[in-house]
């Protein structure tokens, strides 16, 4: 019997081993995606916190400069001295350019009139030309104008003139503006202020005089706002500068030259895979080994399903004995070919041993077995890719002929059937020769149906048989009268 196909049983049983990987991936990576968005989100929260501190800190700062600055701009004095239609440039040295110098830093001091234009400019404790601010003094404009909108959005009448309504720089009526800068290519604060009396002077209407100073950022002060707020790498630098690989926040500048504060920023989901991974690899590890091993089951069962499904289908269509195929195929196969009309002519040819129960009666069962095995490899041999023999009874074999349908060659096959047949036939315990005798009919010259053209051809094989055995026999077509045998040279008359 020939060898069940094994093709797909293999592939299904692949199929099992990468369902259970897909899961095992599918798993792996649900688990992956889900950690890596909580890091992200964690390190979000934890970035827009840090930023957060970042931010307060960086206002505190400027806040604190500004505060330094109302020493000077925030004093009844200064305002007296500065108002007046002649200033005192020697009360100007003494009292602000030495005293923000040597007590504030502040590197640049600019006292802006109430036209814009800067009327007294300090550099460190040097006064210098007034026009020597000027620069300073456009480049920073914003800042002046946005002092002297909350000058005059937080001031009040008093006597003949107006005064502050609060501290000018820790009320909510602050009247400064300020913001982190680059000057002369140096990164640091800079503050605009109205100068305002605080307690008896009073100003004109109009525009106030604005102090504006410009303090560089030095690594003391950056220390202390690191150490401060405890972050790591942490530095304020022109956004142009900033390191690409550090988290960073813009905290002020104009138009290009804006400043960031960078800093490495604490990354939770660090500690999320941390914590995560060695469990995720054992649950996955676990997965794994589950899976394989139900999948290893799985497929074995499925295999040996498999395997018996095939033998039992190639058992239902082939004969036990012989392997060659049995009726129900070789019916199946004639069905195809005239019910569907795969082909439009084909032979039936019945073929019966002669006398083989003679076999059977004298050397016994097996050795006839052996014989029906023998006999029907030879008759599958002539008959090759033409067409399909089939065992449908005890000696009986019946071939349908896809090929070579032309009377002649068809009772040469059969003449070569009958010959291979009668060869001797050797087995265990012995030989013996056997003949065979054969009915041939057309589909559908001798008949139309299935089973009629298989009858003609039994008929045909009766006739044969009685004729004297060892021949082949032409069925009778509707309209033929005479019989016409077909004798073979090689009959045998047991
Ligand atoms: P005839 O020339 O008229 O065909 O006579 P025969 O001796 O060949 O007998 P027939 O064809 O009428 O019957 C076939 C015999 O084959 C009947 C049975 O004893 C025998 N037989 C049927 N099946 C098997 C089988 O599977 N193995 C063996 N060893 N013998 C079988
Ligand atoms: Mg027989």
């Amino acid at each position: 019997m020939a060898a069940p196909q094994r093709g797909f049983k293999f592939n299904l049983a692949i199929g099992i081993y990468v369902l259970c990987a897909a899961i095992v991936v599918g798993f792996a990576g649900s688990n992956f995606y889900v950690l890596n968005a909580a890091g992200d989100v964690a390190n979000q929260v934890q970035f827009n916190a840090e930023a957060n501190l970042v931010s307060k800190e960086v206002k505190l700062q400027l806040q604190g400069l500004a505060s330094d600055q109302a020493e000077i701009s925030f004093l009844d004095e200064t305002v007296f001295e500065l108002y007046r239609r002649e200033i005192d440039l020697e009360y100007v040295q003494e009292e602000i350019a030495e005293d923000s110098w040597l007590e504030h830093e502040f590197e640049h001091v600019i006292i802006v009139d109430e036209q814009g234009n800067p009327q007294i400019t300090i550099f460190r404790d040097q006064l210098m030309e007034p026009r020597d601010g000027l620069e300073n003094i456009v480049a920073n404009f914003d800042l002046i104008q946005r002092a002297r909108t909350k000058y005059f959005a937080n001031r009040k009448v008093r006597g003949k003139g107006f005064v502050p309504i609060g501290d000018p720089v820790w009320s909510n009526n602050a009247i400064y503006a300020a913001d982190y800068r680059m000057v002369e290519g140096q990164l640091g604060m800079a503050v605009a202020q109205a100068i305002v009396p605080d307690i008896l002077e009073v100003l004109p209407d109009g525009n106030p005089k604005i102090l504006f100073i410009f303090r560089p950022l030095n690594k003391f002060a950056f220390g202390q706002v690191r150490e401060q707020l405890g972050l790591s790498r942490f530095s304020i630098v022109a956004q142009k500068d900033a390191n690409p690989e550090l988290d960073q926040m813009v905290i002020g500048g104009v138009g290009s030259a804006k400043i960031s504060a960078v800093w490495e920023a604490t990354k939770p989901s660090a500690h999320i895979w941390e914590k995560a991974l060695p469990f995720l690899a054992g649950l996955l590890a676990l997965i794994t080994v589950g899976l394989g091993f139900i999948g290893y089951r799985y497929s074995k069962i499925v295999t040996r399903i498999q395997v018996s499904e095939e033998r039992n289908r190639f058992m239902a269509e082939h004969d036990a004995l012989t392997g060659l195929p049995n009726r129900l195929q070789f019916d199946n196969e004639l069905d195809n070919i005239i019910a569907k009309a795969e082909l439009n002519r084909c032979a039936i040819i019945c073929t019966d041993l002669d006398k083989f129960k003679d076999v059977n009666d004298t050397y016994g069962h097996q050795a006839g077995d052996a014989v029906i095995k023998t006999v029907a490899q030879r008759i599958a041999n002539v008959v090759g890719d033409k067409g399909m023999a089939a065992r449908v009874g005890g000696d009986e074999f019946i071939i349908l002929l896809r090929d070579g349908l032309d009377e002649e060659s068809v009772m040469m096959l059969c003449d070569n059937i009958i010959e291979t047949v009668c060869e001797e036939v050797v087995f265990d315990n012995g030989s013996a020769e056997v003949g065979a005798s054969i009915g041939v009919a057309w589909w559908p010259d001798d008949a139309l149906t299935a089973k009629s053209v298989i009858r003609s051809a039994d008929q045909a094989l009766y006739r044969a048989k009685e004729l004297g055995r060892g021949q082949t026999v032409r069925a009778l077509a509707p309209n033929e009268t005479p019989e016409r045998r077909h004798n073979t040279d090689r009959r045998k008359s047991i």
